[in-house]
């Protein structure tokens, strides 16, 4: 279960990121993880939990934890029940070992994460993701019904249940997704599941920025329609370049239903876009989605001379518009690469900024400022280290602050597990 890995790579990997040691221990089952967890409380000692390892740079000002427990060894599927849509798996499991074996099945869990060979459905839970599909399926907490979870001191508890319909009482589901890893261990997730599309496709609509507000109506039109987008996805010009080679707004709607519908679909958008626009129908559609999935620099993937930053940013679904235009603007300062695109539909955008590591953090603290002004937010998702020392990684904080730090020193009144990590140092 042990090991102790001092090599280059992983000493490398923790000095730039951080989240990470080079003594990690793999638990193979539950028990072995409330073991780990029992002791180190017992001993005050503080964990790092890591799965996939794609967020390491997400979140966390701790310089050092005492070891690492890393749940890449606790995969597969521990029920799958077709019938009632349901799948129970364990969190070191990807996601692409999981949507491949429910694709035996004609199912899928509605959730398109980047990087889904290296991400983890316990990553992914825990960090509540969602790809451009969140505009119809929801993320990650929208499709969990039960749960096993370990507390900092060992205890093993079990949330909601294994059924769609969940026992009366507070959804505890909630307070474990999205908590970083910080209120306890996941071991197992019971998700409810979906029947595979019979058909999709995805549509480019291109436009110049003087045309964005027709763009805009036709969006309005578009939700107001009968036709249900799974995406609707705006990418600012620079991005376009390295998708589309072409210097102009792109907007991305995935459709998907029966045959019928789809193409029924298409021609609305068809007749119905803006007249400056350049539509296309993708013919490889899933080749685009896979690239676009990997768009983002994960803590697996980035050792480049060059300082990438991830940002999340929310804002109200038309504050898209603003955002991308002004981190096109950026783009002419001259001494960033931002590339960002943005779900139109909830507001939710990705914005990759690249270039010197004092201009990274000053255009992060930037566009930080620029999306509270529109009453919106801006999360760094990854960066290296000692650049996070020196932003807010978790924005501003909210209101209910007081409440979540008191939630954690209920739970886990001995920071065992990923001390500091979270929101305000949580
Ligand atoms: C920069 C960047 C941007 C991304 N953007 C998106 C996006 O917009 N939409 C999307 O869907 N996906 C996105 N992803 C991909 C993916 O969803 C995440 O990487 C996923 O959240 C992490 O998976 P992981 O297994 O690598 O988790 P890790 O990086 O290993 O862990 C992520 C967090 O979860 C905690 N954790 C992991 N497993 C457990 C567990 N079993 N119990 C308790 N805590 C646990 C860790 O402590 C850590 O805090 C992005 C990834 C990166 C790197």
């Amino acid at each position: 279960m042990d090991e102790l890995l001092i090599e280059g790579p992983l000493t490398e990997l923790a000095n730039r990121f951080g989240n990470i040691t080079p003594h990690i221990r793999y638990p193979e089952t539950e028990d072995e993880v409330a073991m780990i967890l029992q002791e180190a409380n017992k001993n005050g000692k503080k964990l790092a939990i890591v799965s996939g390892g794609t967020k390491l740079g997400y979140g966390g000002i701790k310089p050092n934890y005492d070891f690492t427990l890393s749940l890449k060894k606790l995969t597969g599927i521990v029920e799958h029940t077709a019938g009632d849509m349901t799948v129970t798996v364990k969190p070191g499991t990807t996601m692409q070992n999981l949507q491949q074996f429910l694709k035996q099945h004609n199912q899928m869990v509605p959730l398109d994460p980047a990087h889904s060979s290296a991400s983890t459905i316990g990553g992914v839970v825990s960090a509540n993701e969602s790809g451009p599909k969140r505009l119809k399926y929801g993320a990650a907490r929208d499709h969990v019904i039960g749960m096993r979870i370990v507390y900092p001191d060992g205890k093993i508890i079990r949330t909601g249940g294994k059924v769609v319909k969940n026992v009366a009482g507070y959804d505890m589901n909630k307070l474990f997704i999205g908590a970083m890893g910080t209120l306890g261990v996941i071991t197992e997730i019971t998700l409810k599941l979906r029947p595979l599309p019979k058909h999709s496709s995805t549509v480019t609509l291109s436009v110049q920025e003087d045309a964005l507000n027709d763009l805009k109506s036709f969006i309005i039109r578009i939700q107001d329609s009968t036709i249900e987008p799974v995406s609707l996805e705006l990418i600012n010009p620079t991005l376009s370049k390295s998708l589309f080679h072409k210097d102009e707004y792109h907007l991305i709607i995935a459709l998907e239903d029966v045959k019928k519908a789809v193409l029924f679909q298409e021609d609305w958008i068809d007749e119905n876009k803006p007249t400056e626009a350049m539509m296309n129908v993708l013919e490889q559609p899933e080749d685009f989605w896979t690239r676009f999935n990997e768009l983002t620099p994960n803590s697996q993937n980035d050792f480049h001379d060059t300082t990438s930053g991830v940002m999340k940013v929310g804002t109200a679904n038309m504050g898209v518009f603003p955002l991308l235009q002004e981190c096109d603007r950026l783009n002419l300062e001259g001494n960033v690469q931002i590339l960002a695109h943005a779900g139109v539909g909830h507001g939710l955008s990705t914005i990759i900024v690249s270039g010197q590591p004092e201009n990274v953090v000053q255009w992060i603290r930037y566009i930080q400022a620029f999306s509270e002004e529109y009453g919106g937010y801006g999360i760094v998702k990854h960066l290296p280290f000692e650049l996070r020392e020196q932003l807010e990684v978790w924005g501003q904080q909210k209101g209910s602050f007081s409440l979540m730090r008191g939630i954690k020193q209920k739970i886990d009144p001995k920071n065992t597990l990923n001390e500091q990590r979270f929101i305000g140092g949580i």
